[in-house]
């Protein structure tokens, strides 16, 4: 996504050549002009390329206000923030993250050491400084800590022209002005009205009439993964936050979402893998080792077992040495439908489908999926057996073999993961690698299993 996403980029809006020399040379007005005629998304663009003395120079070129909008479209890795904020005067920091969007400028102190944290909040603008402690109280990866407190929120017993006066002076500083939430004296959240909503109301019309009153609401603890899944689900905008006893804290919106669903589906992609969290490019190769070592070095002592499980069919092996042939098909085999099973099913437990789903119908429609590849694969295999080693017994035991462990490995990718999931443990850890070993034991007994049972007629 992220790639595709850089391609896209409109990079006509962006004139690197004139905006780079305006930079070098001085030519604030030139630089002024072109940069804030951008979108800060390109804005941020830009200054991402810039090396340090370059960054200088914008700090003095632009107001903190105007380096606000930039840096809320940054979305910068930790040191990054840590770098760039050193750069800047100590005033000019705090001024820029008053600026910002609540909630953004807790994205970016997130990324700080305490210390800094604390000496930017004493010298930020207080009502900023305030909203922003808030925000920093709330456990990270739950709606309260992607919420904003920059929403509009009116009370019920008033007209739709004094709402819209309202609604004229708040929406400079609001995140979204498109959801009016309506509360009562003690801050309960009673009602949400849209723009569309007000707008096509007579002037006269009491809110408390117009409004709807079944508002849907995210608890302030709810994982940010939920917060997602019912913003897709019922298509808003905004979700309020609210506390145990229904008070509006504060708003997602959804362009935090989007942020959210990437970096799940990202998270959960990497642990399918069997990384705890996804190597960027720079890091250097002893912490990326560090972290895929415990997995392989767990892998390598289940593919011992596997080995030898191997061994305790040493005596049929021995009699039959074309066995050892197919090991890696059978074995192969059972990975590859495994894997295929478990991508589904980790996908649809993050998004919510497969809980809807009652688990015997799940189980159903996997063997059933299990016992069309399998068929169709165990007779396919039996044939090519057949015809290349002239062998039907053989043939009809690898056929067999797959047959079964086809079946077996694709309920074992989709069950397991389930499974976790019911114990509360992340099924995204069911990691590809980790089914695969389960596989390769689970087929290479089956496939022994059959070749000793019926040994009498392989040896003739
Ligand atoms: P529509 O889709 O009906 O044409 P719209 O596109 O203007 O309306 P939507 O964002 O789809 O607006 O919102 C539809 C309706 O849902 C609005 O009338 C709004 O009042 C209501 N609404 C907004 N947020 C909530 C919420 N959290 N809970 C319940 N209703 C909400
Ligand atoms: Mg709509």
């Amino acid at each position: 996504m992220a790639e595709a996403n850089q391609e896209t980029t409109p990079r006509q809006y962006i004139n690197i050549e004139l905006l780079t020399e305006a930079l070098r040379t001085g030519n604030i007005v030139q630089f002024r002009n072109e940069f804030l005629d951008m979108h800060p998304y390109n804005q941020a663009e830009f200054f991402k390329e810039l090396d340090e003395e370059d960054r200088l120079n914008i700090y003095h070129y632009l107001s903190p206000e105007e380096m606000a909008g930039l840096f809320e479209n940054l979305d910068g890795e930790e040191h990054e923030y840590r770098e760039v904020l050193a750069e800047m005067s100590p005033s000019y920091a705090a001024d820029m993250l008053s600026n910002m969007y609540a909630d953004d400028a807790v994205d970016v102190l997130n990324e700080l050491e305490k210390d800094q944290v604390v000496s930017y909040l004493t010298i930020m603008d207080k009502e900023a400084a305030d909203e922003i402690k808030e925000l920093l109280h709330y456990e990270e990866y739950t709606a309260g800590s992607i919420m904003t407190t920059e929403y509009i929120a009116i009370v019920a017993n008033q007209t739709v022209r004094s709402a819209m006066h309202i609604l004229k002076n708040e929406a400079p500083r609001a995140e979204t002005i498109y959801y009016v939430y309506v509360i009562d004296e003690d801050r309960h959240l009673v009602g949400v009205l849209s723009l569309r909503d007000l707008i096509v109301s007579e002037d006269d019309a009491m809110i408390s009439e117009i409004m709807y009153d079944r508002v849907v609401s995210v608890s302030v603890g709810e994982d940010q993964e939920e917060v997602a899944r019912m913003m897709r689900d019922y298509n808003f905008l905004a979700l309020p936050v609210v506390d145990f006893q229904d008070h509006l804290l504060g708003i997602i919106t959804v362009d935090d979402i989007m942020d959210v669903m990437e970096e799940e589906a990202s998270d959960d992609y990497s642990k399918l893998a069997g990384i705890a969290d996804l190597d960027s490019i720079d890091r250097n190769p002893f912490t990326a080792a560090k972290k895929r070592l415990p997995w392989l070095v767990i892998l390598l002592f289940l593919g011992m077992f596997t080995a030898s499980l191997i061994g305790r069919f040493e005596e049929t092996l021995n009699k039959v040495a074309i066995l050892a042939v197919f090991i890696p098909l059978i074995a192969g085999m059972a990975g590859n439908t495994g894997t295929q099973a478990l991508a589904v099913a980790v996908r649809g437990i993050a998004t919510g489908d497969l809980e809807k789903e009652n688990k015997w119908k799940i189980i159903l429609r996997e063997a059933g999926t299990g016992f069309i590849t399998g068929l169709t694969c165990g007779v396919l295999i039996t044939l090519v057996v057949y015809f290349w080693k002239g062998d039907l017994f053989l043939g009809c035991l690898v056929g067999i073999s797959i047959f079964i462990t086809l079946i077996v490995a694709t309920l074992a990718g989709s069950l397991v993961p389930l499974i976790m999931h019911r114990l509360n443990i992340d099924p995204a850890v069911a990691s590809g690698p980790f089914i695969t070993t389960i596989n390769d034991i689970i087929s290479i007994l089956i496939y022994f299993g059959i070749a000793t049972a019926f040994m009498s007629y392989l040896i003739e």
